[in-house]
């Protein structure tokens, strides 16, 4: 299907036009219809998948249709959970709508905020705003959301699981009760669930693809485990268990190279994916896990993205993942192609946090397991003189990365090239 059978405004398809895209992704074909036809929409979509075009494409053509409006009233609010995301719509919004007569702007958190309320006075049509700022901004100057039309909720579930539920609410009490409302969110949780049962009228429901919602037919479960028992607990399952072919996911390539030497010593048959390690290396370890030499294959997360291992019965989150998206990635590495396979996480107390947030990210509370013969009890080995010294908490050095990130303002990127949106602190 041709992007201009939508009937989308000339000038809209044009710009469609300049970014190459030739057919409108999956999402969008769903989308665009209903969006044009007023209705409200819940689509179930992840990042890349082209979701932005998707809400903004219609809310554009829907904008321009009647006389043109001078006074510069708020018709179009788009709320999403980071500044990055935040300041990504905006650019695709002026992009697609870069002839037509509308003023868009960004306001979030991270900067100061003088240029964003200058913007603000002047007029726009359509605001982009990460919700704490917007009701900072709100409380002290004049924002008249009387004439909005649309609402959008960019990756409602990661806004729902950053804790942004009671802004969410206040800005909707602010806002006309006839409005169309639009959600987008890569997870239908109950919890987003129910703020489309709130705050929508008869949404049409799209899905598309199931790469978030963890496969079916794997099964799930975690072991709470201290951390200096993971490497016992392992070897202690890969001997009782009968697992197969097992891909251990672990944090750092140390960790990689520390546990394999653990498990080497156990007589596990086992290798390791790092980017310390040569190509040539990489492709024996897989070479020898596809072809059933080795049974446990340990990894980091940023090898394991780039490539295809094939025949995983088991995927051990042996180092729980930070990120929710992450983990859907991680076990979606078993159970393929309608084999079921197992995924087993390792959470130590100080990961029971990030259990939360994934439990409410994929919206299921995972099963508890404990395997009988093990001693959970047992206390730390004394250190060896040759073993490394206990790095600088990850947890820590995460923060401090992300602060980082989140001094600097993002390169302005032209939509048409894929960004990254994930995981950035609450603006
Ligand atoms: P999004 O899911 O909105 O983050 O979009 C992901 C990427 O897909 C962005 O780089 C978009 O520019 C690109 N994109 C959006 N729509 C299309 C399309 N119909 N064909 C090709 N690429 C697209």
């Amino acid at each position: 299907m041709p992007f201009r059978s939508f009937g989308l405004d000339p000038g809209i398809l044009s710009a469609v036009r300049k970014s190459g895209y030739t057919q409108p992704t999956p999402v969008q074909e769903a989308a665009i219809p209903r969006i044009l036809q007023g209705n409200d929409v819940i689509a179930i979509a992840q990042t890349g998948t082209g979701k932005t075009a998707a809400f903004v494409l219609p809310m554009l053509h829907r904008f321009i249709q009647g006389p043109r409006d001078e006074k510069r009233r708020i018709r179009g609010l788009i709320l999403a959970p980071t500044r990055e995301l935040a300041i990504q719509i905006m650019e695709n919004i002026r992009h697609y709508g870069q002839s037509l007569p509308l003023r868009v702007a960004a306001i979030h958190g991270g900067v100061g905020e003088e240029a964003q309320v200058s913007a603000i006075q002047k007029g726009v049509h359509i605001l982009v705003a990460t919700p704490g700022r917007l009701i900072d901004l709100k409380e002290r100057h004049r924002l008249d959301f009387r004439s909005l039309e649309t609402l959008v909720l960019d990756e409602a579930d990661r806004m729902l699981h950053m804790g942004f539920l009671p802004d969410i609410e206040k800005i909707l009490s602010w806002l006309p009760v006839k409005r169309q409302t639009l959600m987008f969110s890569a997870t239908f949780p109950k919890e987003v669930e129910s703020l489309a049962r709130r705050f929508q009228h008869q949404p049409k429901m799209i899905q598309i693809g199931k790469r978030s919602n963890p496969a079916d037919n794997v099964n799930q479960s975690v072991y709470e485990v201290q951390p200096h028992l993971k490497g016992p607990l392992l070897r202690e399952l890969l001997r009782t268990v009968g697992f197969d072919r097992v891909l251990v996911f672990v944090r750092m390539k140390d960790g990689a190279n520390r546990l394999t030497t653990f498990l080497q010593e156990s007589g596990v048959k086992v290798a390791r994916l790092h980017s310390s390690r040569s190509q040539e290396q990489r492709l024996k370890a897989l070479r020898d896990f596809k072809e059933g030499r080795i049974q446990v294959l340990v990894a980091t997360d940023i090898v394991a993205r780039g490539i295809d291992i094939d025949g995983v019965t088991h995927v051990v989150n042996y180092d729980f993942p930070v990120n929710p998206e992450d983990y859907v990635h991680r076990i979606g590495r078993t159970g393929r192609a309608e084999h079921s396979g197992e995924a087993i996480s390792f959470v130590p107390r100080q990961d029971l946090n990030l259990l939360g947030i994934l439990e409410l990210f994929i919206g299921r509370r995972l099963p508890r397991k404990k395997l009988r013969s093990f001693d959970y009890t047992a206390a730390p080995a004394p250190r060896s003189p040759g073993e490394p010294q206990p790095k600088k908490d990850w947890r820590k050095r995460t923060r401090e990365r992300e602060a980082r990130q989140s001094a600097a303002p993002p390169p302005a990127r032209p939509p048409g090239k894929s960004a990254d949106k994930r995981g950035k602190p609450r603006p």
